[in-house]
């Protein structure tokens, strides 16, 4: 990975909360924490992270909520559940809450970091292609392959600009977010537009959701 792999820590217990951003920062990764389910959920909903790791027994917001709030809200960043909740039954009920992995406490800290390291190599080996509401969009080529087996090409900006949005399924970017990502800053809000424009023009106008007031995200495949 190019830049730093960004980690949300949703941990309310502080010394152990402290521990694991230590830890996580040696390991090389840019941590953000979070004391409670409230803050977790505002910082998942708005910060792109390539990897979460969730108490489950949060103040605010229960940690399993958190995380189905923010599966509800299209955020498909892998998550990893920390629980004293660790029999069979409480996996289960982890993992079908849209956990990638969950891990119980105590924990063995080399096994938690393979852990983390495992849901990282899976989300790059996918990131090739990207999921778009009814077909596929390879950034190598810079087109969609339509599942009735249509392709379209985009152009560089068109499809800079769907690389961006689908960094992060789910995440609102707003227009001065998109600008600065895709256009260098250079230009104003109503260029986004334009291209989100274009974009649903060749590929259906679900593509790209707009959120009213906010901005823009991918839309659901
Ligand atoms: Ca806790």
């Amino acid at each position: 990975m190019s830049s730093r792999t960004r980690v949300l820590l949703v941990e309310d217990d502080p010394q152990l909360a402290r521990m694991l951003t230590d830890l996580l920062h040696d390991e090389g990764y840019a941590v953000d924490t979070a004391p409670d389910g409230q803050r977790g959920l505002h910082l998942g909903l708005t910060t792109a992270y390539d990897v979460m790791v969730l108490d489950r027994g949060l103040p605010a917001i229960e940690g399993l909520d958190l995380l189905g709030r923010l599966r509800r809200s299209g955020i498909t960043t892998p998550v990893l559940v920390l629980s004293a909740l660790a029999n069979p039954a409480d996996r289960v009920v982890g993992l079908d809450a849209g956990a990638e992995d969950y891990l119980g406490k105590p924990f063995d800290i080399e096994e938690l970091l393979a852990r983390l390291r495992a849901l990282l190599r899976r989300t790059v080996e996918a990131a090739d292609v990207l999921a778009v509401p009814g077909g596929k969009f390879d950034r190598d080529t810079r087109s969609v392959r339509f599942d009735d087996g249509r392709e379209v090409g985009l152009t560089d900006r068109e499809a800079a600009l769907l690389d961006v949005l689908g960094r992060n399924v789910g995440r609102i970017f707003t227009r001065a977010d998109l600008l600065d990502l895709v256009f260098d800053g250079a230009g104003e809000g109503n260029l986004v537009d334009t291209y989100v424009h274009y974009l649903r023009r060749k590929l259906g106008r679900d593509v790209v959701v707009t959120v009213h007031g906010l901005g823009y995200r991918l839309g659901r495949s």
